[in-house]
């Protein structure tokens, strides 16, 4: 990014220092996040810092505000001229302070500049260096300058305000980009993170913006990486459907298959075992798939053309008969019709029959693991491994 660059490069000169009295202690100790002072409603924030107040806080403001013996002019963009000084410069960035130290300058008084952001975000940048304090309105206005400034002259604790206020709603369609690109530059891995995937779920939105098309110019391979993590979370996002729509499709076999046993073992409200009186008036049934089986079962008693490959209501009654009996414990006091018949017609099956039916029994199983409440499950798991 070119704005990283131009303050990285502004180059301090070779300049003569002399003794500072004792420097003043650092500034307030960096802002607590999640308190409310930080995280304050837009509307009174316009009026006040996001800080509680302290006086010690408010005499650093006025020492920035005042320019009370500064001896540091920092020039910026469009000839802005910041007052400040070096002690507090010095301490609250390593990197201002080995600037002062080559900074060239008139007795005390020593200049140095920050060039490639705007003239108000340095401001915004030298007054937290005083006293940790931003107005809100002022951090959503340069935020991203904000964290470009706050990497350059390593001041750790702007950097994490940044993020977290981005991360708490500055990050938006329109400068997700930038912020994705800066986290990378920056090293701000939780940033990375959370802007990839605004990029990735929003990605027809942000990949119109101007944001989008400056990187497609200035990192043609990240446009790339990042159109390769879209369609790759397209196909996840596939993968996933399809993979719930089959899940349901085996779940809804395996309540038709307890369905089954039921209809046949116990009898539900036409249809029961040819030995045992059922009562019509019972409570409601709890086998959501009783009612259509036994609607199956039905036309399957009554069909003429009750020959597999026949009617498609019949075709499926056979198919779930011959499930129930691929995945039937014990066929001898099974009460479901043609179950120990379809026992015998597995073992003069072909390979590839046994391959396709196990592993739709292995599926089935897979779906709904609950061992023990029903009669086939017992052995089942034995057939399908
Ligand atoms: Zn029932
Ligand atoms: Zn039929
Ligand atoms: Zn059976």
């Amino acid at each position: 990014m070119g704005k990283m660059e131009m303050i990285t490069n502004t180059s301090p000169r070779k300049g003569v220092n002399n003794v500072q009295p004792t420097p003043p202690p650092l500034p307030a100790k960096a802002p607590e996040y999640g308190r409310k002072g930080i995280f304050m409603s837009k509307r009174s924030a316009v009026t006040r810092y996001s800080s509680a107040s302290s006086t010690a806080r408010d005499l650093w403001d006025s020492l920035f505000d005042g320019g009370y013996r500064a001896d540091v002019t920092i020039k910026t963009d469009d000839g802005g001229i910041i007052y400040a000084h070096a002690n507090v410069l010095g301490m609250a960035s390593p990197v201002l302070r080995g600037m002062l130290k080559r900074a060239k300058g008139f007795g005390k008084k020593r200049s140095i500049s920050i060039h490639g952001v705007h003239q108000d975000a340095v401001r915004v940048f030298i007054r937290f260096l005083y006293s940790s304090r931003y107005k809100y309105e002022e951090m959503k206005e340069f935020v991203v300058q904000l964290l470009v400034l706050s990497h350059a002259y390593a001041v750790s604790s702007l950097k994490r305000v940044c993020e977290q206020q981005l991360e708490h709603g500055l990050l938006n369609l329109e400068n997700v980009v930038d912020i994705f690109q800066l986290s990378l530059l920056c090293n701000a891995p939780r940033l990375t993170l959370i802007s990839h995937r605004m990029i990735l779920s929003n990605f027809k939105a942000v990949s119109a913006t101007e944001g989008w098309k400056s990187m497609r110019n200035s990192h043609p391979g990240l446009e790339k990486e990042l159109l390769e993590s879209v369609i790759e979370e397209e196909n996840n996002q596939k993968e996933k459907i399809r993979k719930s729509k089959e899940r349901k499709i085996y779940l809804e076999l395996f309540e038709a298959m307890e369905a089954l046993v039921h209809i046949c073992r116990d009898g539900c409200r036409t249809i029961g075992p040819h030995d045992k009186d059922f009562n019509q008036n019972q409570t409601p049934c709890k086998y959501r798939a009783c009612k259509g089986l036994e609607l199956l079962v039905r036309h399957f008693a009554g069909c003429k053309l009750r020959v597999p490959g026949g009617c498609i209501h019949c075709k499926r009654m056979w198919q779930l008969l011959e499930l129930h009996s691929r995945l039937c414990a014990d066929s001898t006091s099974c009460r479901v019709p043609l179950c120990s018949n379809f026992k015998e017609k597995v073992k003069k099956q072909s390979k590839k029959d046994e391959i396709k039916w196990k592993i739709l029994v292995k599926k089935i199983l897979r779906t709904k693991r609950i061992g023990g409440s029903v009669s086939f499950i017992a052995s089942s798991t034995s057939m399908s491994s």
